[in-house]
């Protein structure tokens, strides 16, 4: 859907956004860039950051709560805590891509979290139907929790499980909203550009040795 798009926001106030769903672009808050695995989610305001540039945090006073987060009691080790999280994620993801169920342990943390921090729900008038709106308070940083498990639990229950996929040539995951369902790497600028020069090149190589 945001194929065209892609290009120009793909990168948001130095964080990537090319995955189609903000779970997996939580996940992809450690890319491996030029210098090697770069965490960019390094302290509190960083994740503050990457909050206002997903637009998940949209509202002037939801952006106001969030940026008093910097100097909350226990925001550091809520983002320590989420960080272990997102790397627990990343093994149920990988697991998913290659065609295995989560661990065990994975689903019950999640099914724990699901249980503890339900979010509220809401109706509302939208193009001339009713939907049902989740509600998302940001209140404290540990409220963070009921949109991530939330999301956890729709990526893992996710119907086009074949849609999750992770870049052919880097660590970045994706979901592919491409109609024919054929995409193949987390950006052209970053990846797809890349690759097909390394196959031209393989080409060209592989053209002249056979003469
Ligand atoms: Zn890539």
């Amino acid at each position: 859907m945001r194929a065209g798009a892609q290009d120009a926001e793909e990168w948001v106030d130095g964080f990537l956004f090319v995955a189609n769903r903000p779970i997996l672009d939580f996940l992809n808050t450690r890319p491996v860039l030029a210098e090697g695995p770069t965490e960019l989610l390094s302290d509190v305001p960083a994740l503050v950051r990457w909050l206002i540039a997903s637009g998940i945090v949209s509202s002037a006073g939801e952006k106001r709560l969030v940026q008093s987060w910097r100097n909350a009691p226990g925001a550091a080790s809520f983002l320590k805590d989420l960080i272990t999280f997102r790397e627990r994620l990343r093994e149920a993801v990988l697991r998913l891509e290659g065609g295995s169920a989560p661990s065990e342990e994975f689903m019950q943390e999640v099914n724990r979290g699901l249980l503890e921090r339900p979010p509220a729900t809401v109706l509302r008038k939208h193009e001339g139907r009713i939907v049902r709106e989740r509600l998302f308070d940001f209140e404290r940083p540990s409220d963070l929790w009921t949109l991530i498990f939330d999301e956890a639990a729709d990526l893992l229950s996710e119907p086009e499980i074949d849609r999750i996929r992770q870049c052919e040539a880097c660590v970045v995951h994706f979901f592919d909203t491409s109609k024919k369902g054929s995409r193949r790497w987390c950006s052209m600028n970053l990846c797809g550009n890349k690759l097909k020069v390394a196959a031209y090149q393989r080409r060209k190589r592989e053209g002249e040795s056979e003469r």
